[in-house]
């Protein structure tokens, strides 16, 4: 990004996460081929992320968003998970496709997996564009994953500190002042 703010140090470039985007894309296209696939992203996170994942699938699929909340605040998730935004479609028999941003200790994702899992879904597949794995305290299968990165704390494409710096293309590493 041009004008950075010193508080933001270059981790994964733009052309970096389309290439990993691109691989991705072709793993799922391959796998999910005529199956028709619901893909899930977790909001806000994950809006940029699934929106070129999606277009770059080019097979038949429908999209929906969850909404999630863990308990407290800051640069870390704190554990507690409920359901701020639930799906409107019924799961039966459908092949879900769980989209995050970043898997950090895998609360999240393992939380969202088991709820789907409930309601009669074909299969429910994890597909995260990062992992920390070094953060992970379950553990908690990533299908398809893009990159693994550091434990930093990461801004852009989608993630933000404070609600800041979703709309960067690319993901930075934010340095506390
Ligand atoms: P987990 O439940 O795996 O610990 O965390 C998942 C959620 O924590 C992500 O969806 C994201 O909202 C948040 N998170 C974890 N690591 C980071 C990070 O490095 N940067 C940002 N912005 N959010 C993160």
């Amino acid at each position: 990004m041009n004008n950075s703010p010193s508080e933001l140090k270059m981790l994964i470039d733009r052309k970096q996460i389309a290439a990993t985007v691109k691989k991705l894309a072709e793993e799922i296209r391959r796998d999910y081929d005529g199956l028709n696939p619901l893909a899930v992203g977790i909001l806000k996170g994950s809006f940029v992320f699934l929106a070129d994942l999606v277009r770059a699938i080019e097979i038949p699929m429908q999209v929906d968003f969850v909404k999630l909340s863990s308990y407290g605040s800051g640069t870390r998730s704190a554990g507690r998970i409920t359901v701020l935004l639930d799906l409107n479609c019924s799961l039966e028999g459908r092949h879900v496709l769980v989209v995050e941003d970043i898997v950090d200790t895998g609360l999240t994702t393992s939380f969202l997996c088991n709820y789907l899992k409930q309601k009669s879904p074909a299969s429910v597949r994890l597909c995260s564009l990062t992992s920390k794995p070094s953060r992970r305290v379950v553990d908690i299968k990533i299908d398809y994953l893009g990159l693994e990165v550091p434990d930093k704390f990461l801004v852009g494409y989608g993630l933000d500190c404070a609600e800041k710096y979703r709309n960067l293309p690319d993901i930075c590493e934010f340095q506390e002042e």
